[in-house]
């Protein structure tokens, strides 16, 4: 099939290589001319596993195609999907302009062939008729204006341009850092519409990777298909991501309490999580969620509950217990080495999880801001931040390293803050032997308490 993603972050670049992939043609825009032209060189601008030579081969097929060019991109598709960024606004709303003008520039280069319009994007509860809106919108301002035309006069019919096209919500749930895997291995597909003519082209369009789960392939589970109304679906994606939240924030607050029991939260959590109605998964205490979904999605579902008169008093509690969390690593560090004026602070990782490059609200970045303002100098290390990478405030105070020797070269304490898997070989032996106090806060309780102890750390865990 014809597609065109819109977009090409994290989820509009892998949905547009993935499908490519499956056998689609698909060529993907967006309004960013030098990303365009690194894609179009074979490069991807994010750092996904996989992705750049699921690019690479596709694009080597003639199946992948990279643009700035909208209207070529909406002439190409049958399905078009809207995977622009929806980031937060001060309020906690959902900063909408980017889908906006995406919607608006199809239904201005929309042609007579039926097409469905994807939200891919994660977009506010209602925003599918919206979008339908602003399409029709963007087809009438390419209409003659009535007031160009004389007074009395009809405009002829042939020249009046009936669009046709359904709007599909197809919320997406990858994950950074596995976001190949998931897209062509999806636990769901989540279909919101209420025209079948659009379900049937989209059912059609994820027929490969539906069809490789079933039959042959025993190995794999099936891919349920769940087709709903525009806000059912768009309210799951929201959904999903507070339950997801709020359960790291329920371990949070349990390892919060064990750490004044005296009990364990890495033993606890797994004894609830063989319960399988709890399950293991995002169960694990440490420095709290952050990343570009998680805290802008609550964000945005508290607000619509409050535009309609409702207090999500669950979601907020879930929130508070993650800004807490996020400063605890402050106050460990304060009761080990007391004053952190003039001490020196190695954080082992900054992205908000391995295996991707998004530092967008990753805790890491308000850790740095707290020990800046307390005076302590920051080191970093991570295996895949640049320095042209680090949003700039940060990258002024943060001495980024090019290895953990020298991060723990002089350092007070190490913090790890991410857990990269490379961070558990490291000779932990030798850091402690670099550093002026061998101090590790482990906020992903990632590493052995026992091989740090004989390694001849001070280890201070999460709730442990
Ligand atoms: P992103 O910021 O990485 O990418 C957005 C892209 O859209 C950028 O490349 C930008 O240049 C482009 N763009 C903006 N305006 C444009 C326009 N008018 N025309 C063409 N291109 C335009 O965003 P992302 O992380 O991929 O997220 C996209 C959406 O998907 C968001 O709504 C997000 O909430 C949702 N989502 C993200 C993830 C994730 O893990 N990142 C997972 C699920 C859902």
């Amino acid at each position: 099939m014809r597609v065109c993603t819109i977009g090409t972050g994290y989820v509009g670049l892998v949905t547009g290589a993935c499908l490519a992939h499956i056998g689609h043609d698909v060529i993907c825009v967006d309004n960013n001319p030098d990303k365009v032209a690194l894609m179009k060189s074979g490069q991807s601008p994010i750092y996904e596993p996989g992705l750049a030579d699921i690019m690479r081969s596709a694009m080597a097929t003639n199946r992948l195609q990279f643009t700035t060019d909208l209207a070529a991109g909406v002439a190409h598709g049958e399905v078009l999907f809207i995977a622009v960024g929806t980031p937060p606004l001060p309020n906690g709303s959902s900063d909408t302009q980017y889908v906006e003008a995406v919607a608006k520039g199809i239904g201005k280069h929309l042609n007579g062939d039926y097409k469905v319009i994807v939200n891919k994007s994660t977009v506010p509860i209602g925003s599918g008729d919206w979008v339908k809106m602003l399409v029709l919108d963007g087809v009438a301002e390419r209409q003659p204006q009535p007031s160009l035309v004389g007074a009395g006069e009809r405009l002829p019919t042939a020249d009046v341009f009936v669009p046709k096209f359904d709007v599909v919500s197809n919320p997406e749930f990858l994950r950074e850092g596995s976001a190949i895997y998931d897209t062509l291995n999806p636990d769901r597909i989540v279909l919101g519409s209420n025209n079948q003519q659009a379900i049937d082209l989209m059912l059609e369009l994820y027929k490969p990777i539906i069809d490789r789960h079933a039959g042959d392939h025993a190995d794999l589970p099936p891919v349920s298909v769940l087709t709903t109304d525009l806000g059912s679906a768009e309210m799951i994606k929201y959904a999903a991501n507070a339950f997801l939240a709020t359960k790291i924030s329920f371990i949070n607050e349990i390892a919060n309490i064990c750490e004044r029991v005296g009990a364990d939260v890495t033993q606890v959590s797994k004894g609830i999580g063989l319960d399988s109605r709890i399950g293991n998964k995002f169960l694990n205490a440490g420095i709290g969620w952050g990343g570009s979904c998680f805290p802008k999605d609550l964000a945005a579902l508290i607000h619509t509950g409050a535009d309609y008169g409702y207090d999500a008093r669950l979601l907020k509690a879930a929130v508070s217990v993650n800004q807490q969390q996020r400063t605890l690593v402050i106050q460990k560090l304060q009761s080990s080495l007391k004053i952190l004026k003039g001490k020196t602070i190695g954080l082992l990782g900054l992205t908000f999880k391995p295996d991707t490059d998004d530092l967008r609200d990753a805790p890491a970045l308000d850790i740095i801001q707290i020990l800046i303002e307390l005076g302590a100098k920051v080191k970093a290390y991570d295996p895949i931040v640049s320095s042209e990478s680090l949003p700039h405030p940060y990258l002024a105070n943060v001495n980024l390293v090019d290895s953990p020797q020298t991060l723990a070269t002089d350092s007070d304490a190490i913090v790890l803050m991410t857990e990269w898997s490379e961070f558990k070989d490291l000779n932990y032996q030798h850091l402690a032997t670099l550093m002026r106090s061998p101090l590790l806060v482990d906020c992903r309780n990632f590493l052995s308490p026992a091989m740090l102890t004989a390694a001849g750390f001070q280890h201070i865990g999460i709730g442990c």
